[in-house]
């Protein structure tokens, strides 16, 4: 019966139907996303980053472990880590390592200034000068402090170069973590820099025959090492300042 077969153009005009409904089905449900919501793809990740962390900074409180746990995580200084001493020995995340301690202060090293923007900052309970003498480092206190460096230093692939002290970075202002720390026994176990004795009998070799070098020599040895020196020649304040060396 030529009547009951449907004419080629209303088929034409059901499925036009037909996608018509499937589009205004699929319109309505993306009508339910919402951009107020925020909705943040991160199964891709960028080959080319890194850590913005580039420095560790090693202090020591001067305080006992309470006076410097409550300094550190109640006034306007702070640290990423506390590592206390006997009787209870004991690391403190105080900050997370994402974001900023106020640990360094006023400070420079090679081209940075904002120390404490590129860092982590760790204080070690110790009393440093007290009635004229340094406070030894508690060796079982160093090997939490070693542990703790490996760790950091692995995460965030840190420099030996910067790997430093208080003292470095503000040389005007600071002395910790003081004479006694032990740099070298840290180096020795693949944390931070020393240098190589025979080149330093070398250098004392040469000075003692022929003389101190210029301040400008001094100045760019230093400023190679990292200080902000100035560059002027002359045997100033701020020049006389790179004790490390
Ligand atoms: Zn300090």
């Amino acid at each position: 019966m030529p009547g009951a077969r449907m004419h080629p153009a209303s088929g034409w005009r059901a499925l036009r139907h037909g996608l018509v409904t499937l589009a205004i089905l699929l319109l309505s449900a993306c009508s339910t996303y919402d951009p107020r919501v925020l909705d943040i793809d991160r199964s891709i990740q960028a080959k080319s980053q890194n850590s913005r962390v580039e420095l560790i900074v090693l202090h020591y409180t001067s305080a006992g472990n309470e006076a410097s746990l409550k300094v550190l995580s109640q006034r306007n200084v702070s640290s990423h880590y506390l590592v206390t001493k006997e009787p209870h020995r004991h690391v403190y995340q105080l900050v997370a390592e994402s974001r900023r301690a106020w640990h360094a202060g006023v400070a420079a090293w090679y081209e940075r200034s904002d120390i404490n923007s590129a860092s982590i900052g760790i204080e070690i309970v110790n009393q440093g000068r007290e009635n004229g003498q340094w406070e030894p480092y508690d060796p079982v206190q160093m090997q939490v402090v070693a542990a703790l460096l490996h760790d950091i230093i692995r995460r965030h692939q840190i420099k030996p170069h910067n790997i430093v002290g208080h003292s470095d970075v503000a040389p005007q202002r600071k002395i910790d973590p003081g004479p006694l720390f032990p740099w070298k026994q840290l180096a020795q176990q693949g944390i931070g820099r020393w240098y190589d004795a025979a080149k330093a009998q070398e250098y004392e070799q040469d000075f003692l025959r022929n003389g101190l070098p210029d301040m400008a020599w001094t100045q760019k040895a230093l400023q190679r090492a990292g200080y902000k020196t100035p560059q002027n020649g002359l045997l100033d304040k701020a020049s006389m300042t790179g004790h490390k060396l």
